[in-house]
């Protein structure tokens, strides 16, 4: 299974990426998390992609897509690969597609997470991710059971800077000009499968998991 979520800043993706990686046992490449990681590791790598994300800007294309190819080469990503976050604009999707083929594979799906705006924006300002594993929960939706530490791993439950609201409308200006075009050229590749991310978190779960049986066992 080598699928790709896409979707708009807070539809949804990372939290169906926790459950689908289980369910197929493939490894989440998530190129948000790996750029996080970088900053907080203080490698070459987060000094690049520091100001960019602070802005909610898209980091260049270069950069990004080296570490993904990096990401792909490596022994666990060989069965299988779930992408989250990336490609973003059609440069990207591009040279994924050209990475693909170069290495004889090619990807299962893109499923597409549909949410309106103004949910985007409840969602983003309430999120609280962890500091330690990267696991995704909300204020209101989706609760740790002790308030501010993960349940997998007792990190400390941390506001990310970019989902302060002035960013946020950034980002979802991003999300619009650059990689809402990704919709269309997927649609002709025939990959999109398209998902009401509006509903439940296991309802959007299930019709994920329904829209990708038929499509690999119709
Ligand atoms: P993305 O990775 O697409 O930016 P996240 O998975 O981080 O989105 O989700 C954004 C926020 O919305 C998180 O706080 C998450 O807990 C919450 N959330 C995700 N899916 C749903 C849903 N179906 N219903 C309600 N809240 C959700
Ligand atoms: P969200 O889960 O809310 O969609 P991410 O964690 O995926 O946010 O991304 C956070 C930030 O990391 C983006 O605003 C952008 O600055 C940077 N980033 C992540 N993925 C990419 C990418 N594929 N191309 C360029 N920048 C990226
Ligand atoms: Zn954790």
């Amino acid at each position: 299974m080598n699928l790709v979520l896409l979707g708009p800043p807070g539809a949804g993706k990372g939290t169906q990426a926790e459950k689908l990686i289980k369910e197929f046992q493939i490894p989440h490449i998530s190129t948000g998390d790996m750029l996080r990681e970088a900053i907080k590791n203080r490698t070459e790598l987060g000094a690049q992609a520091e100001k960019y994300m602070t802005a909610g800007e898209l980091v260049p294309d270069e950069v990004v897509i080296g570490i993904v190819a990096e990401r792909l080469m490596q022994s666990d990503a060989t069965g299988g690969f779930l992408l989250d976050g990336f490609p973003r604009p059609v440069p990207q999707a591009r040279a994924l597609d050209q990475f693909l083929q170069e290495n004889g594979k090619a990807l299962t799906a893109v499923v597409n997470i549909e949410v309106d705006p103004q949910i985007l924006i409840a969602r983003l300002s309430g999120r609280r991710v962890c500091g330690t594993c990267g696991a995704v929960y909300h204020v209101e939706t989706k609760q740790a059971k002790e308030p501010g530490i993960c349940d997998l791993c007792q990190g400390e439950l941390i506001h990310r800077a970019d989902d302060h609201e002035e960013t946020v409308k950034n980002r979802l200006a991003v999300y619009s000009e650059q990689t809402e075009p990704l919709i269309q050229y997927y649609r002709e590749s025939g990959l999109l499968l398209q998902v009401n991310g509006e509903k439940s978190i296991d309802e959007v779960y299930r019709e994920i998991i329904q829209e990708l049986r038929n499509r690999v066992d119709p």
